[in-house]
């Protein structure tokens, strides 16, 4: 009997063999098959090797905050909204955006949302209620198929151990990319009347960790934090993977 169960346990290391032989698993980003020496079992996991994750943009330790976005205005009922942001917006951030985005595959997000997890900031004194992520509209959604930045704050939610909560926050059109205005007067006119809470929800006293894939005016996070705010939650605290923007 022993030696049977022994056999079966060869055979199926003998099969990993085979399967890793004619199918290796390779560097998202590099093609290099992956081995244990140019990635260890998390990157082999993540499909990445160590050479590509040394090479992302990371933003320094105290250039990850931004502060102020409504650039600013003086009625902003919110004007100490923050934004954290893990990323410069550059390859090859910008590369596995673009195929979460527009190519759907999935794992980018799955490893961006998993560095934003390991690289939130622990230091906050702050019980966060949930996860939302920047809702699309439906006409956007209907598209894509998914929300990329529900993808990313699936392992956020995860590492905070609180609910990703997608139903939540509601767009309620369709917005033009901020990318295309240039004038901040524009732009929040763009995003303005653009979400609501969804009524069965009573967030009062709530806080929120609101994501978005990437930072850009800034319009779009403020605008979904006044509504949050608006609708009772006590603090709303932005984050994003990664921004083209610097501080001042
Ligand atoms: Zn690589």
């Amino acid at each position: 009997m022993q030696l049977c169960a022994f056999s079966r346990i060869d055979i199926h290391a003998i099969l990993d063999q085979v399967t890793d032989f004619l199918f290796p698993q390779v560097c998202m980003i590099c093609g290099k098959v992956l081995s244990e020496r140019n990635a260890g079992p998390y990157l082999m996991k993540r499909q990445l090797c160590v050479r590509c994750l040394s090479a992302f943009p990371v933003r320094l330790q105290n250039d990850r905050w931004f502060h102020c976005l409504s650039d600013p205005y003086e009625t902003d009922p919110i004007p100490d909204f923050s934004v954290w942001a893990l990323f410069h917006y550059e390859m090859p951030v910008t590369g596995l955006l673009r195929r979460l985005k527009f190519q759907s595959v999935s794992y980018c997000g799955q490893l961006l949302g998993d560095l934003i997890a390991r690289e939130f900031p622990k230091e906050l004194d702050i019980t966060f209620t949930c996860v939302i992520p920047i809702p699309l509209s439906e006409k956007r959604l209907a598209e894509r198929g998914f929300n990329q930045s529900s993808i990313l704050g699936e392992e956020l939610s995860r590492a905070l151990s609180v609910p990703l909560l997608e139903d939540v926050l509601v767009r309620n059109r369709h917005t033009n990319r901020q990318s295309r205005f240039h004038d901040p007067l524009l732009r929040e006119g763009n995003v303005s009347g653009a979400f609501s809470v969804e009524e069965n929800w009573d967030i009062s006293g709530w806080n929120v960790l609101l994501l978005d894939d990437i930072l850009t005016s800034g319009a779009t996070l403020h605008e979904a934090a006044r509504i949050l705010y608006a609708a009772g939650a006590n603090l709303v605290i932005g984050a994003v993977a990664a921004t083209h923007r610097e501080n001042q």
